[in-house]
């Protein structure tokens, strides 16, 4: 059964559609089977994955008003095997419209999600800049809720209002809607006013804010007009590897506790940790020869996760270097800018071996000290506090 995250934040600009296309991208390369919904008239997401708007003849506008099931108009196998993708034109800005008289307008995107929910591990829903019918829609078909948050001024101000309607949604259509979890996005190590955001973006979310923090970065920004998301367009940039890590931790989080291959040089290809909760259980119980559920020990369980990280990085790397990622040569030095102002702060760094197993080889035009944020360099790098702030 598909865990359902709606990315949401009603302030425009903040890196929703960036993190709901790379996100994608990144479990699909983690192959999970992935649905990207695109619940935004404009359609950023749709074109993200380099589908164009005026050749969709059936979008999430027909699913959402009824009038087609949601299963006629998913696109599959987008770039990558794993990914499938509903895609949006502007028609959707109509869907508010049409829907407003119904008694059940909140719960139209979830029926349409009901009979092809299980097909999937993940159905990521990018939704719009507001709090209307719309997005209420995407949060009362949601599990949970992906806010991202900009390192950037005002970037919690509104926040509350999202988190009221969210309290609202759950009081009513949707009661086990949860927040998992807060994304900080564009972070820029070389601004205090970043690190303030991550600072009460911690305090006031606490273990609900992610460990990964993703840096500003050009490639990110780049990567939609070639319709490519970032693990397609430059797999070794900081950005990519940062939604990488989003990614690994969403499947960490929704690992079922036992997930384990017991031999260390098991297949990763078929680690448990990277599948659905029935798959996965099956698949566990059948390597571990009957062994209960629920009695894996620890050490094991961290086992399969390394492994798990190898294969999204593997993965990721291959699928990489089957496509060639186009620089423009414009970009050059913004990116070299760009690269070396990007790293999170030391603290929420994790230098873990776990961690160090996420680097992939440079493509040929990036200096190799600058593709990772986890990478040694990274540990070398002067703590924020002495870094030179933007002038
Ligand atoms: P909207 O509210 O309009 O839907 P959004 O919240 O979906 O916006 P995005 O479209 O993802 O935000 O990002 C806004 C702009 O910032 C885009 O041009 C995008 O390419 C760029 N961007 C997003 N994340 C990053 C990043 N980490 N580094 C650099 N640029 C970024
Ligand atoms: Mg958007």
């Amino acid at each position: 059964m598909a865990q359902i995250i709606a990315i949401a934040n009603q302030k425009g600009g903040v890196g929703k559609t960036t993190t709901a296309v790379n996100l994608a991208a990144s479990l699909a390369v983690a192959e999970q089977r992935t649905l990207l919904i695109d619940g935004d008239p404009q359609g950023n997401a749709t074109s993200g994955v380099g589908l164009e708007g005026e050749r969709l003849t059936k979008t999430v506008y027909d699913a959402l008003i009824g009038q087609m099931p949601l299963e006629e108009v998913i696109l599959r196998a987008i770039q990558f095997a794993h990914l499938d993708v509903a895609p949006t034109t502007p028609d959707l800005a109509g869907a508010e419209i049409e829907l407003i008289d119904r008694n059940d307008r909140e719960l139209a995107m979830r029926d349409a999600i009901a009979p092809i929910r299980d097909r999937y591990d993940y159905i990521l829903i990018d939704c719009p800049p507001s709090l209307g019918l719309l997005t209420i829609n995407m949060l009362a078909a949601a599990d949970s809720v992906l806010i991202p948050v900009q390192c950037e001024y005002y970037a919690l101000e509104g926040l509350s209002q999202l988190l009221n309607t969210v309290h609202r949604i759950q009081q009513s259509v949707n009661p086990k809607l949860a927040i998992d979890g807060v994304l900080l996005t564009m972070y820029d190590a070389r601004l205090n006013l970043s690190r303030q955001v991550v600072t009460d973006a911690r305090e006031y979310f606490g273990p609900k804010v992610f460990e990964t923090i993703v840096p500003r970065n050009v490639r990110l920004a780049e990567a939609p007009s070639f319709g490519k998301p970032i693990v397609l367009y430059d797999i070794a940039s900081v950005g990519a590897q940062a939604y990488l890590s989003v990614a690994r931790e969403i499947v960490h989080r929704n690992a079922p506790p036992m997930s384990v291959s017991p031999h260390p040089k098991g297949n990763v290809a078929e680690s448990a940790e990277l599948l659905p909760d029935s798959r996965a259980a099956e698949q566990t119980q059948q390597r571990i020869g009957g062994q209960p559920l629920g009695e894996i020990p620890v050490q094991q369980t961290e086992q399969a996760s390394e492994q798990a990280t190898e294969q999204v990085s593997e993965q990721a790397s291959e699928q990489a270097s089957e496509h060639t990622s186009e620089h423009p040569p414009e970009y050059a030095s913004e990116r070299a800018r760009d690269e070396s102002s990007d790293q999170p702060p030391a603290h929420d760094r994790r230098d873990t071996d776990l961690e160090q197993k996420l680097a992939v080889t440079p493509s040929a035009d990036e200096p190799a000290a600058h593709t990772d944020p986890q990478s040694d360099e990274a540990s070398h790098s002067p703590a924020p506090e002495e870094q030179p702030e933007a002038r």
